[in-house]
């Protein structure tokens, strides 16, 4: 049973509609004024009608603007243009008898605090009186009516032409971009009175679905009523949720004057300000921008528009995911609200009509595609793809040369947040595994630090910008100092800083030969992988590089010498990763490794740390893995962990060192060292030291190999090792481990393995690792171990 609002909608009527969340509390000066009054009496109450000599006498005598007054036409008010003959004047509006003074000084204020913010927003500022007190009363004295008193505002005139689907792409982004500047410049104002309930403000549709009935055609009437259903049923509840503030409430082309080049040069009427969602705001001036545009052009529109806006305020995904459903319900209000005010003044039906056509072609349009759809199209989230369908996609596209997933069951995540992964279930599962988020999943100082940055600028290092330089003295204060490892370069990845490790190390030796672990690995590029006897095809021997074994180093150094000198290669340099992370996780004695890097030494070879997997502080120790052996290598390359996931990667060496391979070649990488690379780095290495992470390592993981050590009662376990949160399980056999580690994941437990056999479960946890989390490891593996 609908109530038509012409029989008066009181407050509690409406109240019983708007669910409890959403009603708005009504601020102590308007608690005693009837509903009636404050929305729908504007619109009711009959518009003053003053003659246009009567007006220009009004400016002159109150505002001392002189000149002859023209109707600019408007329904529920009196606006009259007045032209002083030289360009100057003002705009001045006589109220309709049913304004409430609160309300135009609400608009008073809103308009002088966006002046004061933005100096640049071409808003139209109000006058005071001529000679009258500097308050708020000076903006809006009264004259005489026939049968009371009309409030009068003058603005400052505003020139510039109405633009509309003539806007090109760039003056549609730039409006957009306006709004957006405009809802900054408004963000810390306020004024109880913006709380008022305005028919327009989106958030109260459903409170007009009474006026459905004024909508003659039944399928036109069941469209709007089905956008008015999904904004109940979808909006509506998501709203309180989403950043408010008071707003301009009617950014439309029409409140928009524009210069020659289409810029914005006036912005005017601040009639509809009210206290609402942001992005119901955009929304009613991206609904204006869509109006009228091709079918087939307007969500290409709708999501530069959201851009032009972005550039000063970014969408959240949670206010782009209501955005179409809310342009959808500005159209219904549209045509809704002018339906019932025709059938009431049908002599101004012109008028009110006005925007009718398009807004009902572009419902329409919107219905077609279907609600869903045009929602993706503005830019809410797309329904997840089911994990069977992934997996197929990702065989048809990736091919076969990429690595095969990880479990028998494929991991497929939407998110994730400190240790945990959350899948597509909504299931959490405890990252035991990730190097890579050192600082824990999308920490918010990385996070945000990429998205600042990326916001402000990213450009290259052949250009100057302090983010770099920050990063490259950061990294080399992080060396110990006898070192001298005072040198950096930046590129984008652990493989590509191995492979200018190793042309720094042919180039400035003048040799050939490598030394490796027998199962390292070290990188993807063609010179690396000959270094990464993890990834060589059965039968494959890289010519020049010889394996040592980690626990015999000394000895199978020496020997790989002697050998890379007999076949005449010599030894450019010996590749280490201290962790041996992919040779099982190996702690051989200090002696060996010191003896690693003097055998290096005295054969002319560089000794090169490979700290991409290892590094970061996951040993406890150090920053940096190979500090825990007192060894001095001539150069460290960096990776994986240093920017928290963000690509980013460093090599480290001596001054002399970068020199003499200066005088061979220059090399330079587009991406490395960027400005948002260098920023995400800095924020890993300044949550390290603030969340006290290596010496969390160190305690984490400590008490973790402790626990694990007990499992050794079990028969499958035969060695626990490691260093801080590097931990190696070794189990009898291959098979064993890879049950283990299935049954771990699909008890929401992610580890890996490694070593040449594939034998040792491999625990390498972000560094934000807690007590209770080594628990649930521990406790998992427990059941796995006993096969339950
Ligand atoms: N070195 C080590 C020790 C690594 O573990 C890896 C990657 N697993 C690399 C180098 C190569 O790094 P990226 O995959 O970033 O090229």
């Amino acid at each position: 049973m609908l109530r038509s609002v012409e029989e008066g909608v009181d407050v509690l009527d409406r109240r019983e509609r708007l669910p409890p969340k959403v009603s708005v509390r009504l601020s102590a000066q308007f608690r005693d004024v009837p509903y009636a009054w404050r929305t729908v009496n504007v619109l009711e109450a009959p518009p003053p009608r003053f003659a246009a000599d009567e007006v220009a006498t009004i400016a002159a005598r109150l505002f001392g603007v002189e000149g002859t007054a023209t109707s600019l036409g408007s329904e529920r008010d009196q606006t009259f243009l007045i032209d002083d003959g030289a360009g100057g004047g003002g705009v001045i509006k006589i109220s309709n008898l049913g304004e409430d003074p609160a309300v135009l000084d609400l608009e008073t204020e809103a308009v002088l605090h966006v002046a004061g913010v933005d100096t640049d927003l071409p808003v139209a500022r109000p006058r005071p009186v001529a000679g009258g007190a500097p308050d708020a009363a000076a903006y809006r004295p009264t004259v005489a009516g026939p049968d009371r008193p009309h409030f009068v505002r003058m603005f400052e005139r505003m020139h510039g032409r109405v633009g509309g689907t003539d806007l090109d792409d760039d003056a549609l982004v730039h409006v957009a971009a306006t709004h957006a500047r405009l809802n900054l410049a408004l963000r810390a104002f306020f004024s109880p009175a913006a709380g008022r309930e305005l028919l327009w403000d989106l958030k109260h549709a459903a409170a007009l679905r009474p006026l459905l009935t004024s909508i003659s055609d039944n399928r036109r009437r069941r469209l709007v009523a089905a956008v008015l259903d999904r904004f109940e049923r979808l909006v509506l509840p998501r709203l309180p949720s989403l950043r408010a503030q008071v707003v301009h409430g009617d950014f439309t082309l029409d409140n928009i004057l524009l210069d020659q080049h289409a810029r914005v040069a006036g912005i005017v009427d601040f009639g509809d300000i009210c206290h609402t969602p942001q992005v119901a705001d955009f929304a009613v001036g991206l609904a204006s921008l869509l109006r009228g545009r091709r079918r087939d052009d307007v969500f290409r529109l709708a999501r530069i528009a959201v851009d032009g806006y972005a550039r000063h305020v970014p969408l959240e995904q949670e206010e782009l995911d209501v955005l179409a459903d809310l342009v959808a319900t500005r159209l219904a209000l549209i045509v809704a609200i002018s339906a019932w005010r025709v059938e009431r003044y049908p002599e101004n039906a012109h008028y009110i009509q006005s925007w009718d056509a398009d807004s009902w072609e572009l419902l329409e349009f919107f219905a077609s595609v279907g609600a869903e759809a045009v929602a993706i199209e503005f830019g809410a989230k797309a329904p997840q793809i089911p994990t069977p369908e992934l997996v197929h996609r990702r065989q048809r596209l990736l091919g076969a040369a990429l690595t095969e997933l990880t479990y028998d069951h494929p991991v497929h995540v939407v998110r994730a947040e400190g240790v945990w992964l959350f899948d597509v279930n909504g299931r959490r599962l405890l990252d035991a595994y990730n190097n890579v988020p050192v600082v824990g999943h999308c920490h918010p100082r990385v996070t945000e630090a990429v998205a600042r940055q990326t916001r402000t600028l990213n450009t290259h290092a052949r250009y100057l910008y302090e983010p770099l330089l920050d990063l490259a003295e950061r990294l080399t204060a992080s060396m110990p100092p006898e070192l001298g490892l005072d040198t950096v370069m930046l590129v984008n990845s652990g493989s590509e800083a191995n492979e200018i490790a190793w042309r720094l190390a042919t180039a400035t030796t003048g040799k050939s030969g490598a030394i490796v672990t027998e199962h390292a690995y070290h990188g993807v590029t063609s010179a690396v992988s000959d270094l990464s006897p993890e990834e060589w095809p059965d039968g494959y021997r890289a010519a020049a590089t010889e394996l040592v074994a980690p626990l015999r180093l000394e000895e199978d150094v020496a020997h790989a010498i002697e050998r890379l000198e007999e076949n005449d290669t010599g030894l450019a340099a010996t590749f280490i990763d201290c962790g041996f992370t992919s040779d099982g996780i190996q702690t051989p004695g200090h002696d060996g490794l010191g003896a690693v890097v003097e055998l290096t030494h005295a054969a002319g070879g560089l000794f090169v740390a490979d700290e991409v997997q290892a590094g970061h502080g996951r040993s406890g120790e150090h920053l940096w893995m190979f500090a825990s052996y007192s060894i001095a290598p001539d150069v460290v390359t960096l990776g994986k962990p240093m920017g928290n996931g963000y690509p980013v990667a460093a090599v480290i060496s001596r001054k002399d060192i970068f020199d003499q391979f200066a005088g061979h070649a220059r090399v330079f990488s587009t991406f490395g060292g960027n400005p948002v690379a260098a920023r995400a780095a800095l924020a890993v290495l300044d949550v390290i030291e603030d969340e006290r992470l290596v010496e969390n390592a160190a305690r984490i993981g400590s008490g973790l190999r402790r626990a694990l050590e007990k499992l050794r009662a079990r028969s499958a376990v035969t060695e626990v090792r490691g260093r801080g949160l590097l931990i190696g399980v070794e189990l009898s056999d291959p098979a064993t481990a890879e049950r283990v580690v299935n049954a771990l994941r699909d008890d929401g437990i992610l580890i890996g393995r490694t070593g040449r056999d594939g034998n040792v479960l491999k625990i390498r946890p972000p560094l934000v690792f807690r007590d209770h989390h080594a628990r649930m490891v521990v406790d998992a593996l427990e059941r796995a171990l006993d096969g339950n």
